[in-house]
């Protein structure tokens, strides 16, 4: 029988699988501290756990690493890992320093079905879902690599999350708990291309994570060149279900919004974004575009994209402008593709 990551288990499974073995409830938390608190690599190193019980978790679970293949920094100190998952996989995942924060941007998948035309993580297709082991198992090993707290986690690398619900909440329910890494639901970000199915999944998380949609177009007509599930799910559908998950929820939503020189940059377009944020009662994020190797879009120029911006909180909604970080490593938003480099 092939055994599972423990991480792939939340607190509660696994108190419920040590007690079916005859063990206190406990022992569950003292694993989890080995597992999220202290970053044990190897059941053998959890040295207040007797002998007999590491072994019986040796022979039923076992604990993935990921092999590092590469990490690289760009000036503006993001850091992107290139790393093999076991079954020889590769995922990237991205540390954004700033002072005193460290924010680390997951992929949920291998690959993506959903092919947004400026993204390099769909050129290639879908692969797999990640296990929700493989997700948290990204923060434990860049918390790692840097040697401090993880403090922010975004769900915007590889993959759409929400079309890896179940893995996904998994993984936000272990990062948030307090006896998985205790990280404030507020400082996790979910990220989805517009799965309506999804946003009702996200609500009934209960938690206060913060979500954000990329949207790149406010018209059907152009979002469904750009992010072709506008086809299956269009503007008219996904504004609804946004207002709908700000009523169930009481949370903003963020409207992102990749700005691409000759393709979404117009005025009317910018009117359109204002009116239909307004709508949602969204604020929006726009982020001048990175070079995808491949792909001709050009970003614009500074003073374009405030131009853009102006119009935009001309009718009425907070708008940011977002310096894109690490675009010079190929880490920026729609550049992660999982490549050796
Ligand atoms: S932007 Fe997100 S949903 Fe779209 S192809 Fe890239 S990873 Fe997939």
């Amino acid at each position: 029988m092939e055994r599972r990551d423990i991480r792939d288990l939340e607190f509660e499974d696994l108190r419920r699988e040590l007690e079916s073995w005859g063990e206190p409830g406990y022992r569950a938390g003292q694993v989890f501290a080995w597992l999220y608190r202290r970053g044990a690599r190897a059941f053998e190193e959890m040295s207040d756990l007797g002998r007999p019980l590491r072994e019986a978790l040796d022979r039923k679970f076992v604990l993935k690493g990921f092999e590092e293949l590469s990490r690289q920094r760009g000036g503006d100190g993001a850091e992107k890992f290139l790393l093999r998952l076991e079954d020889g996989r590769l995922i990237e995942t991205v540390l954004i320093p700033a002072p005193g924060r460290a924010t680390v941007c997951v992929s949920t998948q291998v690959g993506c079905r959903f092919g947004c035309v400026f993204c390099a993580s769909g050129m290639s297709g879908f692969t797999r879902n990640l296990t929700a082991g493989e997700i948290v198992g990204q923060i434990l090993h860049v918390r790692q690599a840097i040697g401090r707290p993880v403090t922010h986690v975004v769900f915007m690398g590889m993959g759409e999350p929400l079309d890896n619900w179940e893995n996904t909440a998994r993984a936000v329910r272990t990062l948030n708990a307090p006896s998985g890494l205790g990280i404030a639901a507020r400082r996790i970000l979910i990220s989805t291309c517009g799965l309506i199915p999804g946003l009702p999944k996200l609500a009934a998380l209960g938690l206060q994570v913060e979500l954000a949609v990329s949207l790149h177009a406010a018209s059907n007509a152009l979002r469904d060149r750009l992010v072709p599930i506008n086809r299956k799910h269009p503007l008219d559908k996904l504004v609804p279900a946004l207002r709908d998950y700000r009523k169930e929820t009481g949370r903003l939503v963020t409207l992102e919004y990749v700005l691409i020189k000759g393709v979404n940059d117009s005025p009317a377009e910018a009117g359109r974004l204002g009116a239909l944020a307004r709508r949602v009662g969204a604020k929006v994020n726009i982020i001048p575009c990175s070079p995808v190797e491949g792909l001709k879009f050009e970003p614009v120029s500074r003073p374009e994209a405030v131009a853009f911006l102006r119009r935009v909180e001309a009718r009425g909604v907070r708008v940011s402008l977002r310096r894109s970080k690490g675009g010079e490593i190929r880490a920026a938003c729609g550049q992660l593709a999982g490549r050796a480099p």
